[in-house]
């Protein structure tokens, strides 16, 4: 969904390209260094940050880049960052664009986990393709997972989830979690989304998987 244009999000994205990169090529192959880190996770469509900003506090060791296309809300997300109280950026960083680039910005095998919370759903037939879960981004993210590396998904929308469990199947992937209703049960270790809060206050299933290849790829 898209947000209204903010006009002071290109001028705080400009004066805060440290956080807010424009590209992640200079780190490919070297986020877990930049980041001080074994372990990488990137979310795709963070809109305003708050699932990766509490993930990288809960989890100070790992590594957490978020990628969003839509400059206001990336703009939202970093002034989060930079106006709570201790400004923390040694495990994050943002890219603002699209992931259709995602392979000039990450190196094959770099990523152990790939977040999509709350894609858009694109219902439209003719619009399925744009889908961060369809076949040519499943693509992209097999090359860029580590061994063992995994693909997490929560969404509302029943539509979007059912065709994406297809899609990770026809493409060599098997499920390791799947639950239908997954904030029936607690879950105080994985953030919940702004998305996320908007349907569980109104009592609103998520649906949420992990995906892993079924077989790992030779080295
Ligand atoms: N993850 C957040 C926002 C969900 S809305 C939450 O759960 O609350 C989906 C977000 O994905 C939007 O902000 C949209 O701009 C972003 N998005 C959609 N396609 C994208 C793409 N190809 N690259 C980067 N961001 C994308």
């Amino acid at each position: 969904m898209r947000m209204r244009k903010k006009k002071w999000a290109e001028p705080y994205l400009q004066e805060h390209q440290d956080y807010a990169l424009v590209s992640g090529e200079p780190y490919r192959g070297k986020w877990k260094s930049l980041l001080h880190t074994d372990v990488l996770h990137v979310e795709i469509g963070m809109g305003k940050g708050d699932y990766l900003n509490q993930m990288a506090s809960m989890y100070p060791d790992e590594g957490w880049v978020g990628i969003e296309k839509d400059r206001s809300a990336a703009a939202v997300a970093a002034r989060k960052v930079f106006e709570s109280e201790h400004p923390d950026l040694s495990n994050k960083r943002m890219i603002v664009g699209d992931a259709a680039e995602i392979l000039a910005w990450f190196a094959p095998g770099e990523v152990d986990v790939i977040h999509l919370n709350f894609s858009d759903p694109w219902p439209k037939k003719y619009t399925h393709k744009r889908r961060l879960s369809s076949q040519a981004f499943l693509e992209r993210y097999d090359i860029l997972l580590s061994r063992g590396g995994s693909i997490r998904m929560k969404t509302d929308n029943t539509g979007l989830f059912e065709d994406s469990v297809l899609y990770f199947l026809e493409n060599g992937f098997t499920f390791t979690e799947f639950s239908a209703d997954y904030r029936r049960n607690p879950h105080p270790e994985d953030a919940v989304t702004e998305y996320e809060q908007r349907f569980m206050d109104l009592g609103q299933p998520i649906y949420q998987l992990r995906a892993v290849r079924s077989r790992e790829k030779k080295e």
